[in-house]
């Protein structure tokens, strides 16, 4: 990339441009939704990527969860999907229930749900045409004249990034046939980090800044819906439904079931059950460490939790939880635990500009926010409109970090309340409302801009 701040990288304007300029070559590090959000996105508007994910197979594991789908989410959908599926199923009111299980508070409010996998499948569908059942009642999208060249590469691990002149030599280990690895690079105008809360960019480039535990977990998993008792489908059927308890909160709602399939009765109850465990305490150690023995440092996968600690965990449903929502636990069958923890990055662009980073590699939204998908599209289509030429350097930097700052603080903010402080259940109320709100209604204050015009 040239030091154009204003036209993207190399100047090129992306859209319908397959004109004899030299295209930028772009590499994406990531294949996850944020990974993907920006091989659509730029495919589409003409630029030529390599995306380089380290999973050792084609597709990623599906871990089966629901996503609430924030305003972002549903817009680049909007703008960018050729399949025409629906991604969303709908909510449309919310509930607030006491232990026994009695409905305290109720709301009108239409919310969209959609789930991980079905996100996924209709992104590689856009991306590289990776057909699947997610598509059965919709076709495979046509390729466009003015789509850029895209290239997609598992078992790619990045390893380093060097500057090379206007570039950046992007080294990875890759993995072989017979498992073993090799190392390879390539080089890339624009390397685009959507390496995820842990990501290997923002540790090369910012080796200071900590990922860390917030002192409590969520167990998530799902039940098929027509697997639910009446009482349980009565408040999860289309609804968003809360329980908040001293160092507890339990949300549960309706999504697509397998497939994508959001045709009622084939569809999962879906919950996210956050939990206190103190750092350091033998409980956390025994919900951390997986059926193999091995101690996970952030997340124990569907169908890796040991019986010792789905046992704890269902005891600590049947005593803590609303009946409707511990049938959940007991009636789920791949559950799966996540640290929540707190990271973000104080920059996005680096390397002259060379390298940026979106989605959970920026910033590691705590869940309450139920932001982070939507981060990731907000970030790629604000990168685009700056490749594009729309906005300038000075937007693209201040939207994207402004938001990432206002939403991760909110998180914490959001978390301690819930998990750490005993409060009404109107303040709750209050907090969730607050996520809620359109990313275009929020309320900046002074410090989200702090030191922006210096990135
Ligand atoms: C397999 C998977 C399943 C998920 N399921 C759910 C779910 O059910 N519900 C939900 O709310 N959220 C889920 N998430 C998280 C959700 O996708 C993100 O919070 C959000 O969409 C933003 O994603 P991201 O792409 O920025 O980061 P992530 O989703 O964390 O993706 C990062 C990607 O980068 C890859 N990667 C990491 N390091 C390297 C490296 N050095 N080289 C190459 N590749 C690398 C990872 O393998 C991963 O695919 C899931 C994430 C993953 C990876």
């Amino acid at each position: 990339m040239t030091n154009s701040r204003t036209n993207g990288v190399n100047g090129v304007n992306g859209i319908n441009d397959n004109s004899s300029k030299q295209k930028p070559e772009i590499v994406i590090v990531g294949g996850s939704l944020g990974g993907l959000f920006a091989g659509v996105a730029l495919k589409t508007h003409g630029y030529n990527t390599t995306l380089l994910e380290r999973t050792p197979v084609n597709l990623l594991h599906n871990q089966g969860a629901g996503i609430v789908a924030g305003g972002d989410t549903i817009e680049f959908f909007k703008r960018y999907d050729r399949t025409g599926k629906p991604v969303a199923v709908p909510s449309y009111k919310r509930l607030y229930l006491n232990q026994k299980g009695d409905i305290i508070h109720e709301e009108v409010n239409r919310q969209n749900m959609t789930s991980w996998d079905l996100c996924y499948y209709l992104l590689r569908a856009n991306y590289d045409r990776v057909d699947s059942p997610y598509l059965a009642d919709v076709k495979l999208p046509e390729e466009r004249s003015t789509d850029g060249k895209v290239t997609y590469c598992y078992g790619c691990t990045l390893t380093n990034l060097v500057e090379e002149g206007s570039k950046v030599r992007v080294h990875y280990k890759r993995k072989q046939d017979d498992s073993s690895d090799s190392d390879a690079s390539i080089l890339a105008d624009l390397v685009i980090g959507a390496d995820g809360p842990s990501s290997t960019i923002r540790k090369i480039l910012e080796p200071s800044v900590e990922r860390k535990y917030a002192g409590y977990v969520v167990i998530r998993g799902t039940v098929p819906e027509s697997e639910g008792s009446e009482a349980a489908l009565s408040v999860f059927r289309e609804r968003f439904c809360f329980f908040h308890a001293p160092g507890i909160q339990n949300l549960t709602y309706t999504i697509a079931g397998e497939h994508g399939n959001t045709n009622p009765g084939h569809r999962l109850l879906n919950f996210v059950w956050y939990a206190n465990f103190p750092e350091g305490g033998s409980e956390l150690e025994k919900v951390m460490t997986d059926k193999d023995g091995r101690r996970r440092h952030i997340t124990i996968p569907p169908g890796m939790m040991s019986e010792d600690a789905w046992n704890l965990l269902k005891d600590k449903a049947d005593e803590r939880l609303p009946p409707q929502m511990a049938e959940m636990a007991h009636k789920t069958r791949e559950p799966f635990v996540q640290c929540i923890t707190d990271v973000i990055s104080p920059k996005n662009l680096y390397m002259n500009d060379k390298v940026v980073l979106v989605g959970d590699a920026l910033a590691g939204f705590r869940p309450h926010t139920v932001a982070s998908t939507s981060q990731a599209a907000f970030d790629v289509m604000s990168l685009v409109d700056w490749l594009d030429g729309k906005i300038d350097r000075k937007q693209f930097v201040k939207q994207v970090m402004s938001w990432a700052r206002l939403i991760q603080a909110r998180g914490v903010t959001m978390g301690d309340r819930s998990q750490f402080q005993t409060l009404p259940v109107e303040e709750y109320i209050k907090d969730r409302n607050l996520a809620s709100r359109k990313r275009q209604e929020d309320v900046y204050p002074e410090w989200v801009f702090k030191g922006i015009d210096e990135i």
